[in-house]
């Protein structure tokens, strides 16, 4: 069997047994899976925020990373300070390369991405996708917060699959949870959330690109509002032909919320 071959059953056989276990069993089954090498990427949404509070309790080790764009609002950075200091965790930070951002700033001003979607894809490109490069650089899995019902784009989120360009697994261990589920969870475990949620923020991303929704607005709605494509992504969770990796619908799956820590 080939290395790829080898992931995507590893990946089948995960997913198909994450829709029988909770939160913590869902993390310790991809830890017994994949013992080393994992890394979660959080942005310090609700999301993130209810899974690095599951990956402490867990004990599982899975290294903690973020995307420092350099745009986030400053209630995001106070956020990461006090999220390290709530798990006593450190949180690696991964910033675009400089000479990019100059590059980029020089070409299409500083706030270029307004101008039009390439630059916009531009700009998630070097603030985003080279970083996130090297977040997973040598890594076997990435654990995301990705949940299903977040928009239409994200209705085909899977439990666990193979992101194929990066040669490793992903794995969404919140893809069937609601978002009521999520806030009621932080709730009661008292995690420490980013107040821009209070104030209309639902999903949080740079500052520029980012507005408050109002009531019923989907709640991906606030993200480059501006743009008319319904699938608005930054690139993170997508292929190059701009598919979201990876398929297979967590719907086929039970929820499992009521069963969460
Ligand atoms: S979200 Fe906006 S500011 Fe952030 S990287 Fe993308 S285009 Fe640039």
């Amino acid at each position: 069997m080939t290395a790829t071959a080898e992931l995507a059953a590893l990946a089948d056989d995960l997913d198909r047994r994450f829709a029988g276990l909770d939160l913590p069993g869902r993390l310790a089954a991809l830890a017994e899976a994949v013992p080393e090498g994992l890394v979660f990427t959080t942005s310090f949404g609700l999301e993130d925020q209810v899974l690095t509070d599951a990956i402490v309790a867990a004990g599982v080790p899975i290294a903690f990373a973020t995307l420092d764009t350099g745009r986030l609002f400053p209630e995001t950075y106070a956020l990461w300070a006090e999220t390290e200091r709530h798990w006593g965790i450190r949180v690696r930070g991964r910033v675009p390369a400089a000479g990019a951002v100059e590059d980029l700033i020089a070409a299409d001003g500083i706030d270029g991405f307004l101008r039009s979607r390439q630059a916009r894809h531009a700009c998630c490109g070097v603030r985003k996708l080279e970083p996130l490069g090297r977040a997973l650089a040598g890594a076997r899995g990435w654990v995301t917060g990705l949940r299903a019902d977040q928009s239409e784009a994200r209705a085909a989120v899977a439990f666990v699959g193979v992101d194929a360009a990066r040669g490793l697994l992903k794995a969404n261990p919140l893809a069937d949870w609601s978002r009521a589920a999520i806030v009621d969870h932080a709730a009661r475990r008292a995690v420490p959330i980013n107040p821009l949620h209070a104030r209309g923020f639902l999903s949080i991303g740079c500052a520029p690109c980012t507005r408050a929704v109002a009531p019923g607005e989907p709640e991906r709605a606030g993200r480059w509002w501006w743009e008319s494509d319904e699938a608005r992504e930054c690139g993170l969770h997508v292929d190059g032909a701009g598919r979201l990796v990876r398929g297979g619908a967590p719907t086929q799956n039970p929820p499992h919320e009521g069963a969460t820590p």
